[in-house]
């Protein structure tokens, strides 16, 4: 473990500036998931400026870039997903968001600034530069979707990349401060629809009816016992029914009813036994309403973050060394989710979290319009992956 030399610092203060007015610039100019053209044509060129290869198109608008370092070494990649949210924005700023209903409310405008940024400032200094640096843009994390397609498309081959590194700006830390944690630190998420159908009539005969909407009243508060009577109590789960869609007026009992939910946890084991026993559970409960019950879930879902220990702890070197003993945060692992995780189940390697929480004490909630970052977490992000990608490419 080395911590960065004067130069390295010196590079990372002249780059401060640029950093924060690249962010701000994606923060202008926000695109949702899968129509990132701008941020992609900005990153590419930026890169190929930078003399990278580059290669763009991947995973639809993702962006792929190669640094070779002079004296030989491992090869490492750096994931940032470059998506924003359905969100207007209210903040109000020469910077905020141009676009009405689009906006960078969970921060990876940052995470792309500081990508860029650390890939130009590994590549001004390639005479130093051991291994190869892969950088990874990923479009479309906000709708579980883009790191599936990235890795079909071969962002981890050719060169095979060994580890791969990221990092998570949270307005829940304060500046200064790092969440790196071996093991399961974010939670899976599937996203599921109960389809229930009955036999309309008449809301003052149900009797001649089979109704949708009480199946679907029972259903909802049953499934909960899944978690409390079905999961090791060692384990975690939360599922949420977060929309309930059915009938139209008083008094008419409705043919159909839809619910629609969410399963959170953080073990591939009680992942797929719940999303078994939801099945079951779901249809047998219906038949005793004289209805039919049918779940679906909405593609792959996304699996639980979990980090490696050797590279955690590697991470965590690297944290104390540039940044003090006392900016390592121990804090239970997130209910949120991120494909990161399909990354780290192809290869080793670590996503933490850095603190960007504003100081004035207001909440700026991750997906939510007031959202806002304390910029000065930027530049600290920018060090801490300096640190890991030289560390690890000469490890
Ligand atoms: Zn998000
Ligand atoms: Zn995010």
């Amino acid at each position: 473990m080395r911590t960065l030399t004067p130069e390295w610092t010196q590079e990372l203060d002249r780059r401060r500036d640029g950093l924060v007015a690249l962010r701000r610039d994606f923060h202008r100019h926000p695109e949702l998931s899968f129509e990132e053209r701008r941020t992609a044509e900005i990153v590419a060129d930026r890169l190929h400026a930078a003399k990278l290869e580059v290669r763009t198109g991947l995973g639809r608008t993702g962006v792929v870039a190669v640094l070779h370092g002079d004296r030989p070494g491992r090869t490492i990649a750096w994931r940032a997903d470059i998506d924003a949210l359905p969100l207007t924005e209210i903040f109000d700023a020469p910077y905020a968001s141009s676009k009405p209903g689009v906006m960078h409310a969970c921060g990876h405008d940052g995470h792309t600034a500081i990508a860029v940024t650390l890939a130009e400032i590994l590549a001004a200094r390639r005479a130093q530069l051991a291994g190869t640096t892969v950088f990874v843009f990923q479009p479309a994390e906000e709708v579980f979707g883009g790191a599936e397609q990235m890795i079909a498309a071969g962002a981890l081959d050719n060169p095979r990349v060994e580890e791969i590194y990221g990092l998570h700006l949270t307005t829940q830390t304060p500046v200064g401060q790092v969440r790196v944690m071996p093991g399961p630190s974010m939670a899976s998420a599937d996203f599921f629809d109960v389809e229930i159908t009955g036999r309309g009539g008449h809301g003052a005969y149900p009797h001649l009816s089979a109704d949708p909407i009480t199946a679907a009243a029972n259903i909802l508060l049953g499934m909960q016992n899944l978690v409390s009577r079905e999961v090791a109590a060692q384990e975690t789960a939360v599922l949420t029914v977060g929309q309930i869609l059915g009938g139209t007026k008083h008094n008419i009992i409705p043919a159909k009813a839809v619910m629609r939910g969410s399963l959170r946890t953080f073990s591939d084991d009680v992942r797929a036994q719940i999303k078994g026993r939801l099945a079951e559970y779901a249809s047998n409960m219906a038949r005793a309403y004289r209805t039919e019950a049918r779940l679906t879930f909405e593609g792959a879902g996304c699996p639980a973050v979990v980090n490696h220990e050797r590279e955690t702890a590697f991470v965590r070197e690297c944290a104390t060394a540039e940044l003090g003993p006392g900016a390592l945060r121990s804090e239970p692992p997130v209910m949120a989710s991120d494909d990161m995780s399909l990354f780290l189940n192809e290869r080793p390697g670590c996503y933490f979290r850095v603190g960007i929480a504003p100081t004035d004490g207001r909440p700026r909630p991750h997906h939510a319009p007031e959202f806002e970052m304390n910029e000065d977490g930027l530049p600290i992000g920018l060090r801490l992956g300096l640190s890991v990608m030289l560390n690890a490419l000469d490890r």
